[in-house]
């Protein structure tokens, strides 16, 4: 059987490369950038006063003039002025351009005015270039900001506006459809017989979904029946790029998606990975290029591969570069009687240091996801039987 870093590789090597589309940048927060940015101009692109103060000729000083006439005001976004002596100085905010002639400022706190002159305190030493930021001290003009693959956080927004971009080119948002399929299932808010669960695996995958910014999500559900299965996912295979099934890809008479997918002329990648939960996870290519992830309905089974396979998958297909796992160490000595790779749901306990230790939160199977409330991902663990001492570092997957 597969391990899950086979898995992992198998669908990398066959997953489609989503378009490209151009977006203002108000739009782009969390979206995979696919170009590069370059810098506009030197950063910053003037020598920037720092303070509000006064701005001089640091020579002055060392000559031992201490009072200096105010020439001028000069604000943020106004055109540089010239000082006219070294005897003068020129008011400036942050912000503003250091004026012509001045190699320094000195903060409003350190002065006193009277008289249109500022009065430095005699004998105060001002450096040159103190309280400017030097122009081109951060980039250069030309110098790469932002490399394609970059997801966009907060920083990397600001920097594309700083280099003047207005619109830039990131990945189109997948269309995705979440499709429940169970004849067992029933919507929140109708009525239920005794024999029947709760449709919740849906809303539990799309909140993942819509928490990790994926914002174009269908949903639909499907009884077990193969007649209805086939024309349900034909369309959704024509009409989106990845399909995320729950449901009906184990052992069972009536799990008939595998069987369904493989008519319909996709291409199993595989089926079963050497994991539990989550062992039955489908994952094939359709003759249309759409994806499919079919998830093992069991609800811990679900949500697990969903964040630990398809959420880094669909970020992949959105050109981001390779991220590195976030890791964890166990908080006690933990025993792995499993012989296939685990996935532990867990709670990060943060200790007097500020350290996230993981503290196993076990279910009753992988259908009790009750017990999920409360944790902040999961675990994976190697494969056992093994003794794992406390302070064991391994993946976390936050939910
Ligand atoms: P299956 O993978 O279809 O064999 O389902 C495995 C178990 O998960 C069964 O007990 C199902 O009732 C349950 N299950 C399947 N789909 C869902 C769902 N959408 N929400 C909650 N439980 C589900
Ligand atoms: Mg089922």
């Amino acid at each position: 059987m597969l391990s899950i870093a086979e898995a992992e590789r198998l669908i990398g090597q066959h997953l489609p490369c989503l378009p490209i589309e151009s977006l203002p940048l108000a739009q782009c927060s969390g979206a995979v950038l696919r170009e590069n940015i370059y810098s506009e101009r030197d950063q910053p692109p003037f020598d920037r006063v720092v303070m509000d103060g006064i701005a001089l000729d640091s020579a002055a000083t060392r000559e031992g003039m201490w009072r200096l006439r105010i020439q001028a005001v000069q604000a943020a976004g106004d055109p540089p002025l010239t000082l006219a002596s070294r005897a003068s100085c020129i008011e400036v905010m942050t912000g503003a351009v250091l004026p012509g002639g001045c190699d320094a400022v000195v903060p409003v706190e350190q002065i006193s005015v009277a008289d249109g002159e500022a009065r430095l305190q005699e004998g105060s030493a001002v450096q040159p270039w103190q309280h400017v930021h030097r122009r081109g001290s951060d980039t250069q003009q030309g110098s790469l900001l932002l490399a394609a693959g970059t997801r966009l956080t907060a920083p990397e927004v600001a920097i594309a506006a700083s280099a003047g971009a207005a619109r830039i080119r990131v990945s189109h948002q997948p269309a995705l459809a979440v499709i429940s399929t169970g004849n067992e299932l029933v919507e929140p808010g109708e009525a239920l017989l005794p024999h029947q669960i709760r449709r919740s695996n849906v809303y539990g995958i799309i909140a993942a979904l819509r928490c990790h910014g994926f914002q174009r999500v269908a949903e639909d559900h499907v009884r077990d029946d193969a007649q209805a299965l086939r024309s349900r996912l034909r369309f959704h295979l024509d009409t989106h790029d990845v399909l995320i099934l729950s449901g009906g890809v184990s052992a069972g008479r009536f799990d008939l998606v595998p069987r369904v997918l493989t008519e319909l002329g996709a291409r199993t990648i595989f089926h079963r990975v050497a994991q539990r939960p989550g062992r039955p996870l489908w994952f094939g290519i359709a003759p249309t290029g759409a994806a499919v992830f079919a998830l093992p309905g069991n609800p811990v089974s679900t949500l697990v591969c969903l964040r630990r396979y398809v959420i880094p998958a669909l970020f992949a297909a959105m050109g981001q570069g390779p991220v590195r796992p976030e890791r964890i160490a166990l908080a006690g000595k933990l025993e792995v009687t499993a012989e296939l790779a685990t996935f532990l749901p867990v709670r990060a306990d943060v200790d007097d240091e500020g350290l996230a230790w993981a503290v196993p939160c076990p279910t009753n199977g992988s259908g009790d996801f009750v017990s999920l409330g409360g944790t902040e991902g999961f675990v994976e663990l190697p494969p056992g039987p093994a003794t794992l001492p406390r302070g064991f570092v391994t993946r976390l997957y936050r939910w």
